[in-house]
């Protein structure tokens, strides 16, 4: 029987054709401007699919791996899979793959464009710009926050939690700032006390010396709101908390409080709770800088991203161990097994 693989987003050309070269077939699922499917739609159309190709952010739920006890596995287009309940595809015998690597200095290069823009305020001032108010000198200064050494000479203290491929990308490009990087990450503590100026630190230590923190650890059952209220109390008044990671590392409601209290002195965020909405309060806030989850958007980048997932997915229909296993346990279980005869 023909296999097919199930993409139910626009998927970039470059994908696109690895998996029209491998002569499957694809079925995709989408509105014509990309729109994604409802659920119904997306278990019905998972129903008919051996493998299926999602975007990062789109929800694969129980119910539409249940719907089909024969899919052999989903390939994630996206180095986070915390929109897939891994453990629960392992039960069923559903290999999960991503996609780490080709977003990594993409992703950073967002992240560090955010810390410099919320730091020196770059859209504010550019809206001010063209609104006419600015009449010359003794206009709105938009005051910021150094990033180098500025007027003070002293080093600003970068604090990276997850200290991954992402997160080591950000150390690199601090570097030419001369800023002190401490990092925060439980399971690299020896890969972070052995790289080059940088030191370790648990967690409130960071966030008490940080003046600039930044998040680049997965979203998981342990780290849903590592960043809370107590979190923020700790943190500078003058600090800056950049979130490119995913929404619930932060709880927003909390955030929301602290900056307009004043606890700390702005946020940039690519990603929120409850992508595409936002918690009361953050949009009119003036120092908070918000993107629409962009991190790893650049045509070549997306492109690499759409190309991995689809070679991933080749493999899974074909019963070949993909490249980017997450689960890699399930090739041993009798469901996964079963599915192979
Ligand atoms: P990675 O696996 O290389 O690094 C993640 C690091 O986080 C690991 O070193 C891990 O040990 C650490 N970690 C896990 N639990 C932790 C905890 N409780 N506290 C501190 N650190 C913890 O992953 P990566 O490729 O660097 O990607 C990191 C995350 O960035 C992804 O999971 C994804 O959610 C996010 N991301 C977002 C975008 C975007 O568009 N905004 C793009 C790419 C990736």
């Amino acid at each position: 029987m023909l296999k097919r693989i199930l993409v139910p987003w626009a998927m970039p050309k470059i994908g696109r054709e690895v998996l029209a070269r491998s002569r499957v077939e694809v079925t995709f699922l989408h509105g014509p401007k990309g729109e994604l499917p409802a659920l119904e739609e997306l278990m019905e159309a998972t129903r008919k699919a051996d493998v299926l190709l999602p975007r990062g952010t789109q929800a694969v739920p129980k119910k539409v791996m249940m719907v089909n006890p024969n899919l052999r596995g989903i390939a994630n287009y996206g180095v986070g899979y915390d929109n897939i309940d891994v453990v629960f595809a392992t039960q069923l015998g559903i290999p999960v793959t991503n996609t780490p690597g080709v977003l990594t200095e993409t992703t950073a290069d967002l992240a560090w464009a955010l810390l410099m823009a919320t730091a020196r305020k770059i859209p504010q001032s550019h809206n001010y710009t063209l609104s006419g108010e600015w009449k010359g000198p003794g206009g709105k200064s938009f005051m910021g926050q150094d990033i180098g050494l500025g007027g003070s000479n002293r080093p600003k203290v970068l604090g990276i939690i997850g200290f991954g491929r992402i997160g080591q990308a950000v150390m690199r490009r601090s570097r030419g700032f001369r800023m002190k990087v401490v990092a925060y990450d439980p399971y690299v503590k020896e890969i972070i006390e052995k790289t080059r100026g940088v030191e370790y630190r648990e967690l409130q230590d960071l966030l008490r010396e940080s003046d600039f923190v930044t998040l680049h650890c997965p979203l998981t059952r342990e780290t849903h709101h590592l960043i809370g209220s107590k979190e923020l109390d700790l943190m500078k008044p003058t600090a800056i908390l950049i979130n490119t990671s995913r929404g619930p590392v932060v709880d927003e409601k909390e955030l929301v409080s602290a900056l307009k209290k004043g606890k700390i002195a702005g946020a940039g965020l690519d990603v929120y709770e409850k992508e595409p909405k936002l918690a009361s309060g953050l949009s009119t806030l003036e120092n908070v800088i918000l993107l629409p989850h962009i991190g790893s958007a650049t045509d070549d980048t997306r492109g690499q991203m759409a190309v991995v997932a689809a070679k991933n997915a080749i493999a899974m229909l074909r019963g070949k161990k993909p490249k980017n296993i997450v689960n890699p346990e399930v090739f041993e279980s009798p469901e996964y097994l079963r599915k192979l005869k």
